[in-house]
C-alpha cells in the first residue's frame, strides 16, 4: 500500500454529471481512494476525505437486503419489496423492487433502475 496517496485521473465526462438529471442515479467518488459514497454524504466512508466528485450511476446492481414485502390485492402475483439495492458501482440505496412474483426476490437477485420518479420515496427497480 502506497503511503502517500494522489488523486487520480477522473473517468466522469466534465459536464455530463452536473445537470439536473432526475432519471439516473447519482452518488459520490472520493478524488483520494476512489471509494463510492452515497450521495447524501459529504465525507469519504473510507478515508474521511471531503474531496468528492459526483458521478452517475449505470442503475445496475443487486438486491442486498430486505426490510418490507407488500402484495397488493389489486394485482395477483405481485410485489412491492422494500430494500436496499447494492449498486454495481460501490454504493447502497434505499429501494422499492417490483416484480412479477409471489415470493420475495432473494437477495443477490440482479435488479436494475426503473424509475426514480419525484413523488417515489425510493428508487423503483425491476428484474434485471
Ligand atoms: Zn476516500
Amino acid at each position: 500500500m502506497p503511503q502517500t496517496l494522489e488523486p487520480q485521473e477522473l473517468t466522469a465526462v466534465p459536464g455530463e454529471a452536473t445537470g439536473q438529471e432526475t432519471d439516473a442515479l447519482h452518488f459520490r467518488r472520493c478524488v483520494w481512494c476512489r471509494s463510492a459514497t452515497e450521495h447524501s454524504r459529504t465525507l469519504c466512508r473510507v478515508c474521511g476525505s471531503s474531496e468528492l466528485v459526483e458521478e452517475r450511476s449505470q442503475g445496475s446492481g443487486a438486491i442486498g437486503w430486505t426490510t418490507r414485502v407488500v402484495r397488493t390485492q389489486d394485482l395477483v402475483h405481485r410485489i412491492r419489496q422494500t430494500c436496499f439495492v447494492a449498486l454495481d458501482e460501490g454504493f447502497t440505496v434505499p429501494a422499492t423492487v417490483e416484480a412479477q412474483a409471489i415470493e420475495p426476490l432473494p437477495n443477490g437477485t440482479r435488479v436494475r433502475l426503473a424509475d426514480l420518479g419525484p413523488g417515489e420515496e425510493a428508487a423503483v427497480f425491476v428484474p434485471a
